[in-house]
């Protein structure tokens, strides 16, 4: 602690600007790091997981059947695809409803608390690269789910999103907005 950055890179251009730069020397756009970035992106975060108790509890699936009708939530429904011999569907709806959701709130609470940490800067910054690159695909996890379990239940007349597919959803949207407003220009910005 107690050193200060000497040089920061322009965002928008890629440009070296003194740390101290407001605006960009080559493209003019303004450069300042945003302190309040944690705060809103650690509001999201709480926001996200809070949403992601719900998706679990409440069912998130109605099958019909004639005069037959069940319900299944995220991890019932895991585990009767499982019991049913349908092994790799099973796997890819628990990778993409249940361990990479936690894996990203992990890695987003992690940067977010240990920002003002000079500790493992590399990893901290391929683990926000992570969370960048896999963001826009985030989406995809509900219509996996939603498509897969359309296509197992092709047997069924008919399959109805409930309350958790909406819990689910917004539990996404909140994870994206907490990894866009994080400042990733932040990690470090003090150790150099
Ligand atoms: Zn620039």
């Amino acid at each position: 602690m107690g050193f200060v950055r000497k040089y920061i890179r322009c965002p928008h251009c890629g440009f070296t600007n003194y740390a101290t730069s407001i605006y960009c020397v080559r493209c003019n756009l303004k450069i300042k790091l945003d302190y309040s970035s944690i705060k809103k992106s650690f509001a999201f975060l709480i926001t996200a997981f809070v949403f992601y108790i719900p998706a679990n509890i409440y069912p998130i699936l109605q099958s019909n059947k004639f005069f037959e009708s069940y319900t299944n939530t995220i991890i019932s429904g895991i585990f009767e695809l499982w019991s049913d011999g349908d092994y790799p569907i099973a796997i890819i709806v628990f990778l993409a409803s249940v361990l990479i959701p936690i894996l990203k709130f992990i890695i987003l609470f992690y940067l977010n608390i240990s920002i003002k940490s000079c500790k493992y800067l590399k990893i901290k910054r391929r683990l926000y690269k992570f969370i960048e690159i896999s963001g826009p695909w985030s989406l995809l996890d509900v219509f996996v789910v939603f498509i897969l379990s359309a296509l197992i239940h092709f047997q069924y007349v008919s399959v109805i999103p409930k309350s958790a597919a909406l819990y689910f959803l917004l539990m996404v949207i909140f994870t994206i907005l907490s990894a866009m407003s994080f400042d990733e220009r932040l990690i470090g910005v003090n150790c150099e």
